[in-house]
């Protein structure tokens, strides 16, 4: 019922997933608070930190977000169920999944 290669799915939901994993580290480190040292940095430069993190923690927000999604995903393909909508269960457009391998629902599930 599916005409995808599960393992190549699978490698490249992986890949996606180590990515990300690797990334969140990265993020996370930089995320820690940041030592402002007031006699050498000034107003601007302090804003400018304090803006990063802000960013940073979005990022991390979403990339969280990403994460379980290709988990998900991966459970799907597990479960033999990949490529199908969670919620209407019909099918997914193989060029959908092209773009986004880790897609839960089908376009019309999405937008609806
Ligand atoms: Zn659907």
């Amino acid at each position: 019922m599916v005409s995808f290669q599960n393992k190549d799915i699978l490698k490249v939901l992986n890949a996606k997933l180590d990515r990300i994993q690797v990334d969140l580290v990265h993020l996370m480190a930089d995320a820690k608070p940041v030592l402002l040292d007031q006699s050498t940095q000034g107003r601007l430069s302090r804003m400018d930190a304090i803006q990063q993190q802000e960013m940073n923690a979005s990022l991390i927000s979403r990339m969280h977000q990403e994460e379980r999604k290709i988990s998900a995903a991966i459970n799907r393909v597990n479960d033999g169920t990949y490529g199908i909508c969670c919620k209407c269960g019909e099918n997914i457009d193989p060029n959908r999944l092209n773009s986004d391998p880790a897609a839960p629902f089908c376009s019309e599930c999405t937008t609806s």
